[in-house]
């Protein structure tokens, strides 16, 4: 359920807002004062916030300003006067709405409800989805550093993962063992290329259904290994 903060010292008009809200399922809350406001507005996790402008202690246009250089939490600003609104647009401080005072409280809810609609597809559109290779029945996801062989979660060590990973996503390119250990290992780590053909062996025994005939990861004799697709 959404959490809503309204900061406004009308009692009457308050309660009123948060009456309709409430009916249209909305968690709320009411702060009277400015500094009290602003302090939650920051601290606990609102989704969206109605501010008045004009407040005891700490006014609107601070409020605005400091909860918006902290997080994006919606605003929707509301005052009495016509000229306050022009004025708050013309500062730019992040509002994301303004209403002017008197207003329909089933206004001031469906804007309420089209901002959370709004913010809550921009903060679902930001979440990242894992970088995932998907090559003939082996899935490596890079984000979560997981390797799946033909849907079972196989286990690799961090070198493991790394090699395997570095040839799966260069495929048919041939890289001889001093490359994948230069590209691989950091330069001062103790070993030699003998720890490439070691670390190929145990992804093998892994990944391929039968590792003395190798059906992904090749052997180019005298050169190194290749990815296969
Ligand atoms: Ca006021």
């Amino acid at each position: 359920m959404s959490r809503i903060l309204i900061i406004e010292d009308e009692e009457s008009i308050a309660d009123l807002e948060k009456d309709y809200l409430e009916l249209s399922g909305f968690e709320v809350d009411i702060e009277g004062e400015g500094p009290a406001g602003l302090e939650r507005a920051l601290n606990e996790d609102f989704q969206l916030v109605i501010l008045d402008l004009m407040l005891p202690g700490v006014d609107g246009f601070e409020i605005c300003r400091q909860l918006r250089e902290a997080k994006n939490t919606p605003i929707i600003m509301v005052s009495a006067k016509k000229d306050d609104i022009d004025k708050i647009r013309g500062l730019g401080l992040g509002a994301d709405d303004y209403m002017t005072k008197p207003f329909s409280p089933s206004e001031l809810v469906a804007r309420v409800k089209a901002h959370l609609t709004r913010y809550e597809r921009l903060v679902s559109s930001n979440v990242k989805e894992n970088t995932v290779i998907e090559i003939r029945g082996i899935k490596i996801d890079k984000t979560a550093r997981r390797v799946w062989v033909g849907g079972e979660e196989k286990n690799f060590t961090s070198r493991e993962f790394d090699l395997l990973t570095f040839l799966a996503e260069n495929p048919n390119h041939v890289f001889t063992k001093e490359e994948l250990f230069r590209r691989i290992w950091d330069m001062d780590s103790v070993g030699d290329i003998a720890t490439v053909t070691v670390h190929i062996k145990k992804i093998r025994e892994k990944i391929e259904f039968n590792s003395t005939k190798p059906q992904y990861i090749e052997t180019i004799w005298g050169v190194g290994y290749r990815f296969k697709v």
